[in-house]
């Protein structure tokens, strides 16, 4: 099923994003992990693309084990920065013949090493030429990322939604927002987006924090602004790790449940392969979710 059409429903959905192992070494616990996620009936489950394209055939290994064992629509990330064209289509290739219909097109962080390059001669610099790439490929579904707080690397929120434009226009179906830990900025960055002519369906993206060491990556990752609400949540209980979780499982909660309430219908939850995390996120959705 396409996630376009998840999107057309009425009802309120939850989807969640599991990563693949780094090595082949943990996949059987992560196949574990992201099987026991897939089987809380999520509208779907969308699997990482590791940076530098290192786990690449492990997220197809995990996005078709998830199909096969669940039935979950499955979302396939495939990132281009450091891929070659032959790569590429060569990934292209392996994901029309394993029947995945839904990709996440990715330009892939910078490495260090990489930002001091002329990148005049890659092959891809922004995820806009991967997106025209899948769109003259194949009947792909076709997501791509955006920014509340603005991406690291734009001069300004100007600038960034001009980008994001070009990038729906080479032919995104629908968009993902990185992690935000306040919902006023979702929805101010929703009014720019739909300002700028921007029309297709925007899924928040929500990061349950539920121990107090996500707190560093989460901002190193995304540079999101944590309210204080949320800081002093942290610091009252970072120490204790069930009182952390459960924190930060209702914190999560409390967000998705406001971004029902003012009209999105699904609402995408990094799970970090947690299946605990995923299924107290739900309990506490049960009526909401079935209304
Ligand atoms: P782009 O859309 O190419 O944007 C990158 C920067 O370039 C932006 O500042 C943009 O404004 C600018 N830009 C775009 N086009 C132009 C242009 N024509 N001229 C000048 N500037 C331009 N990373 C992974 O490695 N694997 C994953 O699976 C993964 N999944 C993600 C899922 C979501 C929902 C999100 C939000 C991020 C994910 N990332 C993942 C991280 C992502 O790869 C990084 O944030 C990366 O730095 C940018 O990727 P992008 O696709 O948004 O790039």
């Amino acid at each position: 099923m396409k996630i376009t059409d998840i999107l057309k429903q009425d009802a309120c959905h939850l989807s969640f994003e599991v990563f693949p192992p780094k090595r082949s070494a943990g996949l059987d616990s992560v196949r574990g992990a992201t099987e026991e996620i897939a089987k809380l009936g999520p509208s779907f489950v969308s699997v990482t693309y590791g940076a530098g394209g290192g786990t690449s055939d492990f997220t197809l290994n995990i996005a078709k084990n998830i199909r096969e064992k669940t039935g979950v629509p499955v979302l396939a990330h495939i990132t281009c920065v450091s891929s070659s064209r032959q790569t590429v289509a060569h990934y292209i290739d392996s994901l029309k013949r394993s029947g995945i219909e839904n990709v996440m097109a990715l330009r892939g962080d910078l490495t260090p090493e990489m930002e001091g390059q002329d990148r005049s001669g890659w092959d891809y610099r922004y995820a806009s030429q991967l997106v025209e790439e899948l769109k003259a490929s194949g009947d792909f579904c076709i997501g791509g990322a955006c920014y509340p707080e603005v991406h690291p690397e734009s001069r300004n929120r100007h600038e960034d939604l001009q980008h994001l434009k070009e990038k729906v226009q080479a032919g995104c179906d629908f968009l993902t927002t990185q992690m935000f830990f306040d919902n006023d900025l979702f929805y101010s960055f929703l009014y720019r987006v739909r300002d700028a002519g921007i029309d297709v369906p925007v899924i928040p993206g929500i990061m349950p924090i539920t121990n107090a060491n996500q707190v560093e990556k989460a901002l190193k990752l995304s540079g999101s602004h944590m309210p204080i609400r949320f800081l002093s949540l942290v610091d009252r209980f970072g120490n204790e790790p069930a009182a952390m979780e459960q924190a930060g499982i209702i914190y999560a909660t409390d967000q998705i449940i406001d971004l029902y309430a003012n009209g999105i219908r699904n609402v995408h939850v990094y799970t970090m392969n947690k299946p605990a995390v995923a299924a107290g996120i739900l309990k506490n959705l049960t009526a909401i979710l079935a209304a």
